[in-house]
């Protein structure tokens, strides 16, 4: 029997109420590649494209893509998106906590929880944690940046700014 952390039984059994596969990373994490446009939360699930038509009429879509809503729209709704297997395979075949317990269990995703288990699947974040991997050439640099209140990106020029800004 694995040994059982309070606080961990704590975000588990607040996602298990939301349902099985609920998880706060799909909504706190998201690494993006940006030399190929493809972007996913957490780093377990296959990349999907990003779709410039989306960013051009919502910036947020650099994270929040339609596909990743779907994913949190079944995860709202008891569901266990697929692209997840990788936390699946972890909690059906033993008792230990999956990513999807840790990574909602971060400082930058459990303060969050309320507000993102009572969201519409159609929400953004308000406050945007990015983790974002770049791949240029045979340089990778790894940017992790955390800013409170929304940013918006008025396009794609100010986005690269504020990257520049965080290297
Ligand atoms: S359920 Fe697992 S694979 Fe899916 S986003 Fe959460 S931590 Fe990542």
């Amino acid at each position: 029997m694995a040994y059982k952390k309070p606080l961990y039984e704590e975000v588990k059994n607040t996602l298990d109420n939301v349902g099985k596969g609920m998880c706060l990373a799909k909504w706190t994490q998201v690494t993006t590649h940006l030399h190929t446009g493809h972007n996913h939360s957490c780093h377990h699930p296959n990349t999907h494209k990003v779709s410039e038509a989306e960013i051009a009429r919502n910036p947020s879509a650099l994270h929040n893509t339609l596909f990743k809503k779907q994913k949190r729209k079944e995860m709202l709704q008891g569901a266990r998106p697929t692209e997840c297997d990788y936390c699946w395979n972890v909690e059906d075949n033993s008792d230990l906590y999956s990513d999807r317990i840790f990574k909602s269990s971060e400082d930058w995703s459990w303060p969050l929880a309320d507000q993102i288990i009572n969201s519409n699947w159609r929400d953004v974040m308000l406050r945007l944690h990015l983790v974002m991997l770049v791949i240029l050439n045979v340089h990778i640099v790894h940017l992790h940046f955390l800013h409170n209140g929304w940013k918006k990106f008025n396009n794609m020029g100010d986005m690269i700014q504020l990257i520049n800004l965080t290297t």
